[in-house]
């Protein structure tokens, strides 16, 4: 008899409004041929993840064809903010693809692979976001969850705020 394992807690991945509005607008920058993006904040627990904001490039980003390197200060700043504010950690990032190909290039797999790799960030796995206009300049997005050993798509949920 095979074991009989019971089903790992299916993972749930929401999204707020307000990150969803700060990507879509900031994906407009994109319209130049350039990549554009940000980090993600939110709270990554066990069988529920939820992406409570998005960043913005930051003044001192390097925007390429193909490659996208943020502003770090910008960055550690926005963490800050959103840690004290309500707890929410980096656990993400999000960028745009200005060929339209959602899929995460060998540039996006290194940089993601070296952080769930990296024992002092202590993330189990790094949601991406990748972003792409379509000639109607219309927002398209594709989640990925890289772990250490996987890299998967996942599906968003919009996150209702808790009733208060
Ligand atoms: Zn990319």
């Amino acid at each position: 008899m095979p074991d009989v394992q019971p089903d790992p807690a299916p993972m749930t991945y929401r999204i707020t409004n307000t990150a969803l509005k700060t990507i879509a607008n900031t994906a407009q920058q994109s319209r130049d041929g350039l990549e554009t993006g940000g980090i993600l904040l939110g709270t990554d627990h066990t069988s529920d993840v939820v992406i409570t904001s998005a960043g913005t490039p930051g003044p001192k980003a390097r925007r390429a064809s193909h490659s996208f390197h943020r502003d770090l200060d910008h960055a550690n700043q926005l963490a800050t903010l959103a840690w004290q504010n309500d707890g929410s950690q980096w656990i993400g990032e999000w960028h745009t693809h200005p060929s339209r190909d959602l899929t995460p290039s060998e540039l996006d797999l290194t940089s993601y692979l070296r952080h769930v790799h990296d024992p002092e960030l202590r993330l189990d796995r790094f949601i991406a976001i990748i972003v792409g206009l379509t000639t109607q300049q219309k927002v398209r997005m594709q989640t990925w969850i890289i772990t250490r050993t996987h890299v998967l798509p996942a599906s968003l949920l919009i996150h209702e705020a808790d009733p208060r």
